[in-house]
């Protein structure tokens, strides 16, 4: 019967009568298609206040045009750079130019606002001035979200090389589905990067890797240039070593929970240190506390959770994680916004941004760093297992009117993986398409 349903709706005459009745199809998004470097061949349109941050454009290979007003000039990205805003009068400066540049903007482009971190601004009005920016960043991703636009800020502690990765990612395609984010830089010293191969000469693992989000996860990290090494059950080695096999990558068929894995990735590692550490593996078990078994319970919290926390440990404890480390790992929103009859999963998503929150603090004077992805909706056999209704609700609620495809988790991976990344500690990104849950 959902099944019915479900090609009903999909079919021209169910989308038709949908149309009708004002329920418009989400607009295609544009995504990376692998032209490199990332953003060349964007037009992006910068409205940018200090040589510093015309020198970090440089730096990040991004090839800006100074806006004009009224300058009749397609473009796919636009950055304001709000920084040095100190008054609340300033603020005007963001109504003057989206309303004379927004026009301009392709369907499916980027606009990335930039602003001083609150926490790092003396000045109370200042201080306030760069709050609102998020107020503004959020509202606007949901006015521009039907035309496929995202809408993003990034809060830095000074204008600086540290920025640059963040906003390749940011004003290019790989970031269509995150939208009205913020993204925290501290003033870490850049490690320059190589904008085609950013990975090159980086071994990476990838646990949950045989499908879904962690197989697009293992294909991008080989895309920019990262050694593969792909983490899965026994159970599910035969999908495992396919992906594998497209990549170049090797397989470790093994349970993130069983007592011998660090012993495994070890063995597998052969004297080389881990550079990339992504924790994907996860399940779900839903049924409301009352009715839940224990196994339930117990499975979720440990894979989810439990295991994350002891690998990075047991690795680090062995040596095995290079200096500059960048460890990865996946949330959810319902760790943030709750759901019924995901206690257990919820519980175990916000404990992954608890540990996530603490490790980054201990880890905040070395070169490592640990961040996390909340994904919202994503296309994938895990959501495909929700009866086809409640699928069709999670899907369309967020601005962008669709759910996430795996690959658009899996260049916020990539993101956080790469070496000009330093800047990034701590952070819990959502890709979402800015999910209404938990906003
Ligand atoms: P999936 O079920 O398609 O894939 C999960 C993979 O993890 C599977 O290959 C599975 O075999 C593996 N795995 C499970 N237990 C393991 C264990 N003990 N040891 C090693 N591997 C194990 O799921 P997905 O949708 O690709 O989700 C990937 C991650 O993203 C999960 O952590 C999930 O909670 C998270 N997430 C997914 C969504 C979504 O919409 N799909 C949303 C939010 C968060």
């Amino acid at each position: 019967m959902g099944k019915m349903i479900e090609s009903l709706f999909y079919s021209k005459a169910g989308q038709a009568m949908l149309s009708a009745a004002g329920v418009k199809s989400p607009l295609e998004l544009s995504r990376y298609q692998g032209e490199n470097p990332w953003v060349t061949g964007l037009t992006v349109l910068a409205q940018v206040a200090s040589p510093e941050l015309q020198k970090v454009l440089q730096l990040a290979n991004i090839r800006s045009q100074v806006f004009a007003s009224g300058q009749p000039q397609a473009c796919e990205a636009m950055l304001i750079d709000a920084s040095h805003f100190t008054q609340v009068a300033q603020l005007d400066g963001l109504k003057v130019f989206f309303s004379q540049a927004s026009g301009q903007l392709k369907k499916s482009g980027h606009i990335v606002i930039l602003g001083l971190d609150p926490e790092s601004c003396d000045k109370v009005e200042t201080a306030a001035v760069m709050e609102a920016l998020s107020g503004f960043t959020r509202s606007y991703a949901k006015e521009m979200g039907r035309k496929g636009i995202s809408v993003n800020l990034i809060y830095t502690q000074q204008v600086g090389a540290a920025l640059a990765t963040p906003l390749n990612f940011l004003l290019s395609h790989r970031s269509s589905y995150i939208s009205g984010q913020p993204l925290y830089v501290n003033n870490k010293q850049n490690t320059p990067q190589d904008w085609q191969k950013p990975l090159a000469g980086k071994t990476a693992l990838v646990t949950g890797a045989a499908q879904g989000i962690g197989a697009a996860i293992a294909r991008t990290l080989s895309r920019d240039g990262a050694k593969v090494i792909g983490l899965d059950i026994p159970a599910a080695q035969q999908a495992l070593d396919q992906t594998m096999a497209e990549i170049q990558g090797v397989s470790l068929a093994t349970d993130i929970t069983s007592e011998q894995v660090s012993q495994d990735i070890s063995e597998v590692l052969a004297g080389e240190k881990l550079d990339i550490l992504v924790h994907n593996a996860g399940i779900t078990r839903d049924k409301t506390l009352s009715r839940m078994p224990d196994h339930f319970w117990q499975m979720t919290l440990n894979i989810n959770l439990q295991a994350p926390i002891n690998v990075t440990g047991a690795l680090e404890q062995a040596n095995l994680l290079s200096d500059d480390a960048r460890v990865i790992c996946i949330s959810s929103i319902s760790g943030i916004a709750g759901n019924v009859g995901q206690t257990n999963y919820a519980a175990s998503k916000s404990g992954v941004a608890g540990f996530v929150r603490k490790q980054a603090q201990l880890w905040q004077d070395t070169g490592k760093t640990i961040n996390a992805i909340a994904p919202g909706f994503i296309e994938t056999q895990m959501t495909d297992q929700i009866p086809f209704m409640t699928r069709e609700i999670g899907r369309r609620m967020n601005s962008l009117s669709q759910g996430g495809q795996p690959v658009d988790v899996a260049e916020g991976v990539a993101l956080f993986a790469q070496p000009g990344s330093n800047g990034l500690n701590g952070q819990l990104l959502r890709v979402c398409g800015q999910s209404l849950i938990g906003a």
